[in-house]
């Protein structure tokens, strides 16, 4: 009997912290403040103290802290908003949403990040802002692009939905641009039992233009002084995300061990390429994701899967390619890197609580793919 291995395992993290969630979840019911109660304000300063931000404000989802993100910072109808091609849909769907104009830019071949070089020959005059995003748990290359900011009066927006405790040179990602975004998706580095998000910023009229825009734009009951939304992380997800926050930096470390492990694993292998740390130091990787390259990747997958190991593809489609931007006006052959790598990568199990052997099986799965095709 060959190992399963599954692509995340969220009920073995549950198991580890059921005793100490219970207990939480358990005095959030029996308060019943479950709309911006002392949970949600408490998980907020924490964070904002993890992150090095003066704010965090909690909203529903990792999107709506995009969407907020860009509509607190000035973006609106008519503004271009330049962000990575190979992300999340999730990106360019709230610049849309903020009445901006997503435009896009092709990625980096070896860390997938987005290309400073092709930020800079996509601004126009009506470029206002660009969202790096921190894919798959990497900081993107955040000197170059404050430096495209600075020079072009750009705002930035951390994409930092992916992120959550990595540091670029000392800094933690989310606390660089003039706001950023972060998920709680039960999945993510730090995830919520359900849906979640945050705004950080070290600007507090930002922060305070985010508490309007997520509670009905009012600061006192009935006196709506902007058109806001509902958009509030819950006092049980806060009270959830607190236990657990204690633990993201061990889980982190955990990611960076197993990330390693495969490397070494698989570097042997000439059919695959294994990720890259752009630089060294704790932290400057928390491998949400652990992308490789495949060749026959399509193969590969479904050799994977049948063998009962999860893999997943992040992301299949670059953004230009999706039926919802297709209004952009792209074409296939337009950012070319990002094409590649949407037909080359392969995102394999990764998750802290994963054991050596899991990750063994893993390999010699991959190893067995390949043997059998140079005995074909
Ligand atoms: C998860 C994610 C989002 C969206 O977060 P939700 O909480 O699912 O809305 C945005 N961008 C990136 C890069 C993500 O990975």
């Amino acid at each position: 009997m060959r190992m399963k291995v599954p692509f995340v395992d969220l009920a073995a993290q549950h198991a580890s912290l059921k005793s100490e969630i219970d207990e939480a979840v358990g005095c959030v019911m029996t308060k019943c403040d479950f709309i911006l109660g002392e949970e949600t304000a408490k998980f907020e300063e924490e964070f904002a103290e993890y992150l090095g931000v003066k704010k965090c404000v909690g909203v529903a989802s990792g999107t709506d802290a995009l969407e907020l993100a860009l509509r607190a910072t000035g973006v609106g109808a008519g503004d271009e908003v330049i962000l990575p091609a190979n992300s999340f849909i999730a990106t360019a769907l709230a610049v849309a949403r903020a009445g901006g104009r997503p435009v896009l830019a092709d990625v980096l071949p070896d860390t997938y990040s987005i290309s400073p070089e092709d930020v800079e020959r996509r601004i126009t005059s009506r470029t206002k802002a660009m969202i790096p995003v921190h894919l798959y748990g990497q900081p993107a290359d955040m000197d170059a692009i404050m430096a495209i900011a600075r020079r072009h009066g750009l705002i930035v927006i951390e994409d930092a939905c992916q992120a959550h405790g990595a540091v670029w040179k000392g800094s933690k990602c989310g606390s660089i641009g003039a706001a950023s975004a972060f998920s709680f998706y039960p999945s993510k580095n730090l995830g919520a039992c359900g849906d979640g998000g945050v705004v950080a910023t070290s600007d507090e009229s930002v922060a305070e233009q985010i508490r309007l825009l997520r509670n009905y734009g009012q600061r006192v009951k009935y006196e709506h002084v902007i058109k806001g939304g509902n958009s509030r992380l819950d006092t049980l997800q806060a009270a959830v995300l607190r236990v657990k926050l204690a633990y993201l930096d061990k889980w982190n470390r955990a990611r960076s061990v197993h990330a390693e492990h495969y490397t070494r694993r698989l570097g042997h292998l000439s059919k695959v390429v294994t990720p890259v740390v752009r630089y060294g130091g704790e932290f400057s990787h928390v491998f949400h994701l652990y992308v490789i390259r495949a060749e026959r990747r399509d193969e590969l997958l479904n050799f994977l899967l049948s063998a009962g190991i999860g893999c997943g593809i992040h992301y299949p489609r670059p953004i230009h390619m999706q039926p919802a931007f297709l209004d952009l006006g792209y074409r296939e052959g337009d950012f070319p890197v990002a094409e590649q790598a949407a037909r080359e990568i392969l995102s394999l199990p990764m998750f802290p609580e994963m054991s050596d052997e899991q990750i063994e099986a893993v390999c010699e799965s991959i190893e067995r793919f390949y043997k059998n095709e140079g005995q074909s």
